[in-house]
């Protein structure tokens, strides 16, 4: 297809997330699996039932714009889906799978993020306001998605630098601010 217009990339890229969206559906439940922690688990199991929902989101996207979503691959998702078979074909501790299974779903929640955030914007520019507002939200909870890997990562990104569990845990941030300070020289 010709891309001439803005409302045209939009088509494209709504096509390109519907791609994206529904190889993440196939690769999340073998990320659960793989996952060792539970909160880790509970978390790829609750993006895959949001998941299913962006799939329908931009369903309705298209089905506004009177187009199909299907009809292009997301070469991207492809690619970071099989980095995060490799983790999890990895052998590996598992706190360390973990970790790196962490590190494989935020570049995924990274790549969406930018794309939510184009088709809003473009949504928003052509005056399609129900087009933005729906793609806003999916937008929100890949946001809320990538915060909740963040806050995972902080506790299981530990266990994997010690699995034994017999290092104490990091000092408190205001210690390693002082630390990157005097490192900067300016303590
Ligand atoms: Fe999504
Ligand atoms: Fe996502």
């Amino acid at each position: 297809m010709k891309i001439s217009t803005l409302e045209d990339l939009l088509v494209e890229e709504l096509k390109d997330l519907y791609s994206a969206e529904t190889q993440l559906l196939k690769a999340l439940p073998k990320m659960a699996e793989a996952a060792t922690s539970k909160a880790l688990k509970r978390g790829f199991q609750k993006h895959f039932k949001e998941t299913q929902r962006h799939v329908e989101r931009l369903k309705k996207a298209c089905a506004e714009l009177d187009v199909t979503p299907m009809g292009k691959k997301c070469m991207a998702m492809q690619g970071l889906v099989e980095e995060g078979q490799e983790v999890i074909d990895e052998d590996a501790e598992p706190e360390v799978k973990d970790a790196a299974l962490i590190a494989a779903a935020q570049r995924v929640e990274h790549y969406e993020i930018a794309g939510y955030g184009c088709v809003r914007t473009y949504a928003q520019l052509l005056k399609k306001k129900k087009l933005a507002r729906l793609l806003q939200q999916t937008l929100n909870e890949e946001g809320k998605t990538d915060k909740a890997l963040t806050q995972l990562a902080r506790k299981i990104n530990v266990e994997a630098e010690d699995p034994a569990g017999d290092v104490p845990p990091p000092k408190k941030s205001a210690s390693l601010t002082k630390k990157i300070l005097h490192a900067v020289g300016i303590d």
